[in-house]
């Protein structure tokens, strides 16, 4: 394309781009079958069982690289631009793993110890951090600081460098109205994160958690209340037996009586197993983001022990008072004190963005079009998926198997076409998405060509269930290019668009947008196997898929061709990934793949308060408002406890230093 006269004209461009379509793709008009079957066959092959829903840390996702990798080959494309090979590796942490010593022993101002025996009386808590300490005891309810509604169990104690002893759970659970009663759920005030999050903000120095009284309680009376019942059917049936009519009632009366029996049995057996106070296992709890402190999860028989000693209250009376009142009852524990030592180690995977490249031809041969998609999914359930409890292979169709294929039938399309486009196009393949964009948060980290000469980014997710012909485009708004552009492509792929300005969203190309970098994504919307063990690939609309092939290949060849490069344009808009609610506006970015001390950020909303405030990419917000933070959760809930129009100080770490800033709130964003 040397001798482009109207530089400036981008119908030019898309008649190029319109003329090379036709002349190179190999889907010649209407006959596209050969295109849909590798589509086909990679959705199917990456989203079977043998891929195990390519979790992390799964051998699944390995397996996923490796094929990926194996199609960049076949496509002819540079698989050695990461030190060799198409391989960017990095490490993240899944987890933790309990190691030795783990110790904990109250001691009373009058001589008395109670030692703990561990997964008796005490066990160490995987959101925690490793950490000893010998400090006072204070006692501090629920653990909950609320302004709506009002209630607040940190108010009449100080926790700082103290050991703060908490309840699960809320008050008047027993309430259908309690303060706490939610429609669907818990409270986020039950979560434990939030508890140990509340008591780090306060500087506190470890944090004991007790189950409540009431849901071990609760799970032993409705057992009672259904034995009852059972024995009830087991005196009915025998009724019917003794007053049989005849051989046919006598027969049914039996059967009635040994489903009886059998339920009275089955309701003894669970009142039998019931552990009304079981130790938080290992591994349960979620994980914290960010720094944290020693946390043990206590029995209700030594949480007594000291309540008794010291305050001369049981665990329950205390429970009884604050449901009856609706008032905190925290109180120093004086005289006592908790001495003990946690150690766990956190658990890392590596895990790799698998990037291939086309490299360009002439003067713009240094600019690069980036074109991605992630590759990994929620594997097994867990963390991520919307199917509670399950441990079913989450296939991941459509999340993210048709964006992959996607990516791969786009790279065997350019591999196979000569002339080669003026600028580089570099085909990554993302791990980690579904953990908080950590592969596109890596590679932006650690580009392998330069972020300035990086002149877009076109991303996949989510595009194997096309309604008929509708597709989302996010990130129109990100450069003046993309509008006319998509009039043309789209409607020469028969395709209805809908459009979304903003750069930031939920996927891949936020990492990029964050990184003044024009983006689009592409996206088919979302359906009822989100996330779900069946999202399969028999529900994956092909010919969709090949429209959005066909779009994107114009896409890329009219960023890689066109003289100008796209300009970038700021877009007001707010990061997904900032949880909303009932938070005022702030406008950070978090960066999930940093392993700081803080709450790091990955960049700012354009127009956010925070934007307006200073803050920058990079920064680590390690206080708000007074309030420690260590992560993302300290985060959220110390912007909770203020409201808009508020001026807050935030305190970040920038280039080795604090820089303290003012920001003032605004409304929050729905
Ligand atoms: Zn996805």
């Amino acid at each position: 394309m040397p001798n482009l006269s109207c530089r400036r004209n981008k119908s030019a461009v898309c008649l190029v781009v319109l003329a090379i379509g036709v002349l190179t793709s190999s889907s010649i008009a209407g006959d596209n079958s050969g295109e849909i079957d590798r589509l086909r066959t990679d959705v199917q092959t990456l989203a079977s069982d043998d891929f195990e829903g390519r979790g992390v840390g799964t051998a699944g996702l390995e397996k996923a690289a490796e094929y990926v990798r194996n199609a960049f080959v076949g496509a002819g494309l540079d698989v050695t631009v990461a030190g060799g090979d198409p391989y960017q590796e990095f490490e993240i942490t899944t987890g933790s793993q309990l190691t030795e010593p783990n110790t904990l022993a109250f001691n009373g101002a009058n001589g008395q110890t109670i030692d703990l025996k561990y997964d008796a009386d005490f066990r160490t808590c995987s959101f925690g951090d490793p950490g000893t300490f010998d400090a006072e005891i204070v006692f501090c309810g629920y653990g909950i600081e609320s302004t709506d509604p009002p209630y607040n169990d940190f108010e009449a104690v100080d926790v700082k460098d103290k050991v703060v002893l908490v309840i699960r759970r809320t008050p008047q659970q027993k309430h259908e109205n309690g303060l706490f009663a939610v429609a669907h759920g818990a409270s986020r005030h039950a979560s434990l994160t939030t508890k140990v999050s509340q008591a780090f903000q306060r500087g506190a120095a470890a944090v004991l958690v007790v189950n409540d009284v009431f849901t071990g309680r609760n799970e032993r009376e409705q057992l009672e209340s259904q034995l009852k019942e059972a024995e009830a059917e087991v005196l009915a049936a025998a009724d019917q037996l003794v007053d049989a009519a005849d051989v046919a009632d006598a027969d049914l009366a039996k059967s009635a009586l040994e489903t009886a029996v059998r339920h009275v049995r089955d309701v003894r057996d669970m009142l039998g197993k019931l552990n009304a106070d079981p130790l938080i296992a290992f591994g349960y709890g979620g994980s914290r983001t960010g720094k944290s402190l020693p946390v043990f999860s206590i029995s209700q028989a030594v949480c007594n022990q000291l309540l008794v000693e010291s305050i001369g209250k049981s665990q329950s009376q205390i429970e009884d008072e604050i449901d009856a009142t609706g008032k905190p009852q925290s109180v120093a524990l004086t005289g006592w004190t908790a001495a003990g030592q946690a150690s766990l180690k956190p658990v890392t995977v590596e895990i790799k963005n698998v990037i291939g490249v086309l490299e360009g031809e002439g003067p713009l041969a240094d600019e690069t079009v980036v074109i991605g998609a992630h590759y990994d999914h929620v594997g097994f359930g867990g963390e991520g998926s919307l199917a509670p409890g399950s441990t079913e292979i989450h296939n991941g169709a459509d999340d993210n198997a048709s964006g992959t294929a996607a990516l791969l039938e786009l790279a065997r399309r350019f591999g196979e076409r000569t002339p080669r486009l003026p600028r580089r196009l570099v085909f990554i393949a993302f791990t980690g998405e579904e953990r908080g964009l950590l592969g596109s948060a890596e590679y932006v980290k650690e580009p392998l060509f330069a972020l300035d000469k990086t002149v877009a980014m076109l991303n996949m997710d989510m595009v194997g269930r096309m309604d008929g012909q509708k597709l989302t485009v996010f990130g129109t708004g990100t450069s003046p290019v993309w509008d006319g552009w998509l009039d043309e492509f789209g409607g020469a792929a028969g395709l209805e668009l809908s459009r979304k300005p903003e750069g930031l969203g939920p996927s891949d190309h936020q990492s990029f947008y964050t990184a003044k970098i024009p983006v689009l994504h592409l996206f088919s919307g979302t359906h009822s196997d989100y996330h779900r063990p069946t999202d399969d690939s028999e529900k994956i609309n092909y010919d969709g898929m090949a429209s959005v092939v066909e779009l994107v290949d114009k896409l890329i060849v009219a960023t890689a061709t066109d003289p100008d490069r796209p300009a970038y344009v700021e877009v007001q808009g707010r990061s997904s990934m900032e949880r909303d609610g009932s938070r005022p506006y702030f406008g950070s970015i978090p960066d999930f793949s940093a392993d700081a001390e803080g709450y790091a950020i990955q960049g700012v909303a354009p127009g956010s308060p925070a934007a307006k405030a200073g803050l920058e990419g990079k920064d680590i917000i390690v206080r708000l408002g007074g309030h420690r933070i260590a992560g993302l959760d300290d985060f959220d809930l110390a912007l909770r406890k203020f409201s808009a129009g508020q001026q807050v100080e935030v305190v970040v770490i920038r280039g080795g230093g604090e820089v303290t800033l003012t920001v003032t709130l605004a409304v929050p964003r729905g």
